[in-house]
C-alpha cells in the first residue's frame, strides 16, 4: 500500500491531476459543467481529523502482549489510511469528510509464522482482524467493519519473492507483494505473471487470490486462479497449505476455497504461480466493427473459441467507442492519422476492438494475427492498425487518475461488472444500460465493454458517469440508489454478482440469492472451520446464519 496517497484518490498522476482537456469536452458535452467540488487534498485532513482522535480500543501494553516481536503503530493517521477500500462511494467519503471507524492498530508481520502469532492471540481475545493488501478493494473488502476492537493485518512488509523454478515455470512470492514488485523481479529475469488488471500499480498478490482477480490480458494468461499453483494460508487454527501440484485427484481442490475468501478465511502468506517466458513478440491493433455490440461480441466470441486466441481482446460499445474516440478523437490516440479517421468513420456506428498477440514465437503470433484477420474481416471491420492498440496499452493503467480529476470536477464516475453465458450478453447489455440511464438521467453517460471472455460466455464491465454535484454527499446518494437498482437488474438477466470485483461487504446481501441457502451453508462451515471465533473479516463475504456478523 502506497502510504503518500492522498486519501480520497487514486493517487498522484505523473502528469499532475488534471483532467485531460478532450475527455474535459466530452464531459461538459453530455454531462454538463463541471463544478467546485472537495478534493482530497481540501476534507482528506478534515475527514480524517473528525476520527483522528486516539479512540484505539488498543494501548501499547496490550499490543505488545498481543504479537510481542511484530511491528505494530496505533497511529491515527496510519490506521485512518488502513481503514477503507478505493470504491467511488470510498473516495467519496473522504471528499466529504465523513468519518468512518479507524481499525484500532495495524500490525505489520513479516513472516507466515508471524501471522499466525497475530491471529492465534485475537482469536484468543475476540478481536477482529482485516487482512489488506494494496487496499485498492471496490466491494467494500477492507471497510474496517464496526465492531468493538479490530485489528489490520498489512501485509506491506511481505513482499519478498522467495524462489523461481524456471524448470517448473512456477514462481513463489510472498503476498504483499504488488504487481509492479514482482513484474520487475520476473522480467529482469525473461519472465512473467501476465497479470495486469487495472489496479496493477497498487494491488498485490494476496489481494488478487482473495478477490478472484482478473488480468486485462486475461484471454492469454488467465485469471488468477488459472495461474495460482499453491498457497500457504495462516487461519486463527493453523496453516492450511493448497495445491503444489500441475493437477490432482485428491479430492475437492482446496485451492478454490482460498481463491476469493476475501480476507474471511484466512491470510494468503504466500503463492506458488505460474509464470510464462517473457513474450518476445509482442503486437496490438484496433479495428471497428459496424453495427450494434452484438456483431462484436460475436467475433470475441469466435476468436476466443480458437486456441489461437489472442492475448488481449476487448471489445468496446457503440458508446464507449464514440467516448474513446471522441476523447481521442483525430489528435489523440488515432494520433495526427487522419486518413486513419476518416476509414474509421465508415465503420462507426461500431464497436472498438482492440486485439493484442504476445508470444515467444513470431510464428505462432504471425498464425494468430492472421486468424483474427480473418474473423474481423467476417465482421466487416475497417482496420484502424496498430497506434490505437499501442496506445491503449500505454495508458492502461492512466484511467484511475482521470477518474480522480472527473471527481474534483464533482463528476460522478464509478464502475460495475458483472459475467453471463454469451446467449445472455445482449440482453444484459441493453437491460443494464437502462437501468442506468432511468437511474441517472439526462445528465449521464453510460458505457460497456468486454474485456474478459470464456468459451462460454464473457463478462461485461460498465462505465457510468453522470453531471456534478458540488456536495459530495449528493453524488454519493445518487450512485447508492442507481447501484440498487443494478443489483436488482444483474439478478433479473440471471447475471453474476460479479466477475472479477468480489463480493465484500457491499455485494454480501446478494450472494445468498445467487448462491441458495445451502451454498450459504458451505460458506459458513468453511468459516466455522477455519475461523472459529468467526473474527476473519467479520462482515464480508460471509455472516452468521442470523445476519450477525
Ligand atoms: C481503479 C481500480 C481498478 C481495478 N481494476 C481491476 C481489474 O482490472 N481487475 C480486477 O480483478 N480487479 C480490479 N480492481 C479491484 C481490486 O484492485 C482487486 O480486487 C485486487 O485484487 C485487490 O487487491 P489488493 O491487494 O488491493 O487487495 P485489498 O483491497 O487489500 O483486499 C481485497 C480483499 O482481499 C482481502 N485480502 C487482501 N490481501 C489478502 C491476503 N493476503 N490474504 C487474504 N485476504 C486478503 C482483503 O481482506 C479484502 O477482503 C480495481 C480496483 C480499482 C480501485
Amino acid at each position: 500500500m502506497d502510504h503518500g496517497a492522498p486519501l480520497g484518490a487514486w493517487g498522484e498522476a505523473p502528469s499532475g491531476r488534471v483532467l485531460d482537456p478532450r475527455t474535459e469536452a466530452f464531459a461538459r458535452a453530455r454531462l454538463g459543467e463541471p463544478l467546485g467540488a472537495p478534493g482530497p487534498s481540501e476534507t482528506a485532513g478534515r475527514g480524517a481529523g473528525q476520527t483522528l482522535h486516539d479512540n484505539s480500543a488498543l494501548t501499547p501494553e496490550r499490543m505488545r502482549a498481543l504479537c510481542p516481536g511484530v511491528e505494530w503503530s496505533l497511529e491515527a493517521s496510519l490506521r485512518a489510511r488502513f481503514s477503507r477500500g478505493m470504491s467511488y462511494l470510498n473516495l467519496m467519503s473522504w471528499r466529504a469528510g465523513e468519518a468512518a471507524r479507524l481499525p484500532d492498530a495495524v500490525v505489520f508481520p513479516t513472516s507466515h509464522d508471524h501471522v499466525l502469532e497475530v491471529l492465534a492471540a485475537c482469536s484468543a481475545q475476540g478481536i477482529a482482524v482485516v487482512p489488506v493488501g494494496g487496499g485498492t478493494s471496490v466491494t467494500g473488502g477492507v471497510d474496517t467493519p464496526d465492531l468493538d476492537t479490530v485489528v489490520v493485518c498489512s501485509l506491506d512488509r511481505m513482499s519478498d519473492v522467495q524462489n523461481l523454478d524456471t524448470e517448473s515455470g512456477i514462481v513463489t512470492v510472498q503476498a504483499g507483494a504488488t504487481g509492479p514488485q514482482l513484474e520487475s523481479y520476473l522480467n529482469e529475469r525473461g519472465w512473467t505473471l501476465g497479470h495486469f488488471p487495472q489496479s496493477f500499480e497498487r494491488a498485490t498478490i494476496g489481494g488478487y487470490i482473495a478477490t478472484r482477480s482478473s488480468g486485462q490480458s486475461s484471454s492469454g494468461y488467465g485469471r488468477i486462479e488459472d495461474l495460482l499453483v499453491g498457497a500457504e494460508v495462516a487461519t486463527p487454527v493453523g496453516t492450511l497449505s493448497v495445491g503444489g501440484y500441475p493437477a490432482s485427484a485428491t479430492g475437492p481442490d482446496l485451492r478454490h476455497v482460498v481463491l476469493g475468501s476475501e480476507g474471511a478465511l484466512g491470510i494468503v502468506t504466500s503463492a506458488d504461480l505460474r509464470v510464462r517466458a517473457f513474450p518476445t513478440f509482442r503486437e496490438y491493433s484496433a479495428a471497428i466493427v459496424p453495427g450494434d455490440f452484438s456483431a462484436a461480441a460475436n467475433v470475441v466470441r469466435a476468436l476466443t473459441r480458437s486456441p489461437l486466441r489472442p492475448t488481449i481482446v476487448r471489445a468496446s460499445d457503440e458508446a464507449e467507442t464514440r467516448a474513446l474516440l471522441t476523447m481521442s478523437g483525430p489528435g489523440g490516440v488515432l494520433g495526427g492519422a487522419f486518413s486513419m479517421y476518416v476509414r474509421m468513420r465508415r465503420a462507426l456506428p461500431g464497436s472498438l476492438i482492440i486485439v493484442g498477440w504476445e508470444s515467444e514465437s513470431a510464428t505462432t503470433l504471425a498464425a494468430m494475427r492472421a486468424f483474427a484477420r480473418e474473423r474481423l474481416a467476417d465482421a466487416g471491420a475497417v482496420s484502424i492498425g496498430g497506434r490505437p492498440g499501442r496506445s491503449w496499452v500505454a495508458s492502461r493503467f492512466l484511467g484511475p487518475y482521470q477518474r480522480d480529476a472527473m471527481m474534483d470536477a464533482g463528476y460522478l464516475v464509478e464502475t460495475f461488472e458483472t459475467v453471463v453465458v454469451w446467449s445472455a450478453i445482449d440482453d444484459t447489455h441493453h437491460t443494464l444500460a437502462e437501468v442506468v440511464r432511468a437511474e441517472l438521467g439526462d445528465d449521464s453517460y453510460v458505457m460497456a465493454h468486454i474485456s474478459h471472455s470464456y468459451e462460454v460466455g464473457a463478462s461485461l464491465y460498465f462505465t457510468v458517469l453522470a453531471g456534478a454535484r458540488s456536495d459530495p454527499r449528493a453524488s454519493m446518494d445518487r450512485w447508492r440508489s442507481a447501484k440498487a437498482a443494478i443489483m436488482d437488474a444483474l439478478a433479473e438477466c440471471g447475471a453474476a454478482v460479479s466477475h472479477h470485483h468480489g463480493v465484500g461487504r457491499d455485494h454480501r446481501d446478494f450472494l445468498p440469492a445467487a448462491i441458495g441457502p445451502v451454498g450459504e451453508d458451505v460458506l459458513r462451515a468453511m468459516k466455522t472451520t477455519l475461523d472459529p471465533g468467526w473474527i476473519m473479516n467479520p462482515g464480508a463475504l460471509v455472516t452468521r446464519s442470523d445476519g450477525q456478523r
